[in-house]
């Protein structure tokens, strides 16, 4: 939701109370904070949720299958461990293959293996293909569109309505444009907009015609347990809308315990057709003899079925909402009735999305720095690092201890008011 420039007789009010904005800023300033709101992490308290898993799976080293964990071989992972995934993703498990820790890293590789090698229903490797592109609905994840920058894709970004990607647009550009090979999904509770995408709009994604015939969805449901309360968006199944239009190969799903567990030995996946799959094994095959089946042991003994890892989900819950509502707050009461700002209330996810007035994002972004308060640069969340309107702004709240994310959200209420009335 973009600020909307505020009116003549509110910019005048503004500027009358520049001088007090500039006090308030100045006051804070004087504290000689240092507080970092920059990335999305789990907190201290939240990473002790799973301390359990660090002394596990001990001397019991054989799942329910039989299968020594300890030795190479599983190359799709613990048949448990893929009944989990498939039910966090909607599908059956002989449609996942389980993997290292780090989703991203298995986004990485389907993208690069797609350059090297091509993919099912392509014609050539992706690499020759002069002038590819792919598509970053913004604002997004920055890591997202890193990777596909890194691998020499040129990066068309897609504005973000509240049910997704503006899919008028999406439509009318891989329709007339087989060198769109793409498009980045953070489908449920987005980063940073926390947005769900609609039934609409994963069935348009699905059934969509591509002049690629190649084109690929990266799915990449990273929060598809992470609820803040009891009201859940349902996100539609985007496999069996692919499948039944006809379109199995086009969507690669992933999701990783990154922030169910510990994110540094987590446990990832990738969920895709039965083509996709064979193909993916072709390449790990090559890669690997096996994944680290002991780590997907211990996540299983953590939280063995998603009915157990949902409980888990509610600890998590428990111990970041109040950091969301309080930043919440106090955005609503700082900035509630100045109309120079406008964010999200996100019912999931890790993130609140902040829009500052055209033109301000990285003033803000400076201001709070120069106050000890580090946040995501301003622009992250677009294509290049560059916002056209410099004015979304990425707020992290879960890492921060509650009294810091109070001083910290301060400053940049501040930083917001200050910036707006210069
Ligand atoms: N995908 C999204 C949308 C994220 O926000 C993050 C981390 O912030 C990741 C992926 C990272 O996932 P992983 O730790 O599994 O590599």
């Amino acid at each position: 939701m973009p600020a909307a420039p505020p009116p003549d007789t509110d910019a005048a009010a503004l500027r009358a109370r520049h001088r007090q904005f500039r006090e308030d800023y100045a006051r804070l300033k004087s504290l000689s904070l240092s507080l970092d709101m920059t990335r999305g992490k789990p907190s201290t308290e939240q990473l002790d949720l799973s301390n359990r898993i660090l002394a596990l799976p001990g001397a019991d080293y054989v799942d329910d299958d039989g299968t020594d964990t300890r030795n190479y071989g599983g190359l799709d992972g613990l048949p448990a461990a893929k009944r989990l995934f498939g039910d966090i993703l909607g599908v059956a498990p002989q449609h996942i293959i389980v993997g290292g820790n780090s989703s991203l890293s298995m986004m990485y590789d389907a993208l690069a293996q797609a350059c090297q090698f091509g993919v099912v229903d392509g014609d050539r490797p992706w690499s020759r293909i002069a002038g590819r592109k792919f598509l970053c609905p913004t604002p997004g994840y920055d890591r997202h569109f890193l990777i596909t920058e890194h691998l020499g894709f040129e990066l068309i970004a897609v504005e973000m309505s509240r049910g997704g990607p503006d899919m008028d647009r999406v439509e009318s550009l891989v329709a007339g444009d087989d060198t769109i090979k793409g498009i980045w999904c953070v489908p449920k509770y987005s980063n940073p907009d926390g947005v769900c995408y609609s039934r609409e709009t994963v069935r348009r994604l699905a059934g969509m015609k591509t002049a690629a015939a190649d084109f690929r969805i990266i799915w990449d449901n990273a929060y598809a347990e992470h609820h803040l309360g009891d009201h859940r968006p349902t996100l539609a199944n985007i496999a069996r809308h692919c499948e039944s239009v006809g379109n199995p190969n086009r969507v690669l799903q992933f999701a990783s315990t990154s922030k169910i567990c510990h994110p540094g030995s987590g446990v990832a996946a990738l969920a895709a057709s039965t083509a996709n799959i064979a193909e993916a094994k072709t390449h790990i095959a090559v890669k690997s003899i096996g994944p680290d089946k002991v780590n997907q042991l211990r996540l299983l003994r953590l939280c063995g079925d998603v009915t157990a890892l949902r409980a888990h989900m509610q600890k998590h819950a428990a111990l970041i909402k109040p950091k969301f509502d309080l930043v919440l707050k106090i955005l609503q009461r700082e900035l509630g009735n100045l109309n120079i700002a406008q964010w999200s209330k996100p019912q999931g996810g890790y993130f609140i999305n902040l829009n500052t007035a055209d033109g301000q994002a990285k003033r803000v972004v400076q201001l709070a720095d120069e106050a000890g308060v580090k946040l995501t640069a301003a622009g992250a969340t677009y294509p290049y690092g560059k916002d056209p309107r410099d004015r979304n702004i990425r707020i992290a709240p879960t890492f921060p201890p509650l009294p810091d994310l109070e001083q910290a959200t301060e400053v940049l209420t501040a930083c917001v008011k200050l910036a707006a009335s210069e």
